[in-house]
């Protein structure tokens, strides 16, 4: 407990760092157009204190091992919340003038296997993309330690119930259960609530709405499906990618699973989209959706 504590202080103070640096940078920035500020020079102040004082014949492993006991991502910047998931389930910006051709990736049903979560990690650090992997409590329970590496490696966690029932034939209460377990295992594990809730099979009503909301979570089903999770498609990678380009469109919501035909598809689709000219939204720059798009 000690421990996530003082990591969450450390991410606060990364985040303050963060943001009076990037507000110098700014005021620096409008003084003279010809700043260029890189990411390593906003994030110094947090990872060269730990590398003072050190022999110089060392310095090459100790830096390493240093890199390798950073596994929180709180070295990198949190974007500015942007965007925000419309009622059709699309992802879109929150005012005129950010970036529409966006999708956002997700991976449902994990964690499950190790060489599946590196081989989706790997691919989405290639890509410098993030995602968000919408987990099964009981999936969790099972592997915490597969949680964590999606969690260290800056993935983000969102909440796909427990059990992975349909949640519309339970009742209030234990639709709340499988909700709000998730929501706790999850911290235990992480230190994070999740921030995003799908039901399973895309199956809701007003009660699990209100269950989200009660629990801070943005509700979302999904507006792209890879149809990864049907038969037909098994083992075969070059489907999964067709079904997600014949669907594709600015602000695709894309569904995939912890399966391997679609760990396996992820490089090249992801090249894809790419090569159409689509950025992939980091989850942590969606909110909630703005007053007037509600209700
Ligand atoms: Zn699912």
């Amino acid at each position: 407990m000690i421990h996530l504590i003082s990591k969450k202080i450390a991410a606060l103070a990364t985040v303050c760092i963060l943001l009076s640096s990037c507000g110098q940078i700014q005021s620096e920035q409008e003084k003279d157009n010809k700043a260029n500020p890189s990411d390593s020079s906003i994030t110094a102040p947090a990872v060269t204190e730990p590398t003072s004082n050190i022999d110089p014949s060392t310095t090459e492993n100790t830096v390493n091992s240093i890199e390798n006991t950073i596994q929180e991502p709180t070295t990198e910047a949190v974007p500015e919340l942007q965007y925000h998931i419309n009622k059709a389930y699309n992802v879109v910006p929150n005012e005129e003038g950010i970036n529409k051709k966006v999708v956002l990736l997700t991976f449902d049903d994990g964690p499950k296997d190790q060489e599946m979560v590196n081989g989706l990690l790997d691919t989405l650090d290639k890509h410098q993309a993030k995602a968000i992997f919408f987990v099964n409590g009981y999936r969790v329970k099972a592997n915490p330690d597969l949680l964590k590496q999606i969690y260290d490696r800056g993935q983000i966690i969102g909440n796909h119930s427990w059990d992975h029932i349909d949640l519309k034939k339970e009742s209030p209460d234990n639709a709340r259960k499988q909700v709000e377990d998730v929501q706790q295992i999850v911290e235990d594990n992480i230190g994070e609530r999740p921030k995003f809730f799908r039901p399973p099979f895309g199956s809701g009503n007003d009660t699990l709405h209100k269950i989200a909301e009660d629990n801070g979570l943005i509700y979302m089903t999904w507006s792209n499906g890879s149809l990864d999770w049907d038969s037909k498609n098994k083992n075969k990678p070059d489907a999964v990618i067709q079904n997600v380009m014949d669907q594709l469109h600015n602000g695709s919501n894309i569904l995939m699973h912890e399966l391997p035909w679609t760990v396996e598809a992820l490089d090249e689709l992801l090249t894809k989209l790419e090569e159409q000219g689509y950025s992939f939204v980091d989850p942590r720059a969606i909110s909630e959706a703005p007053e007037e798009q509600q209700n």
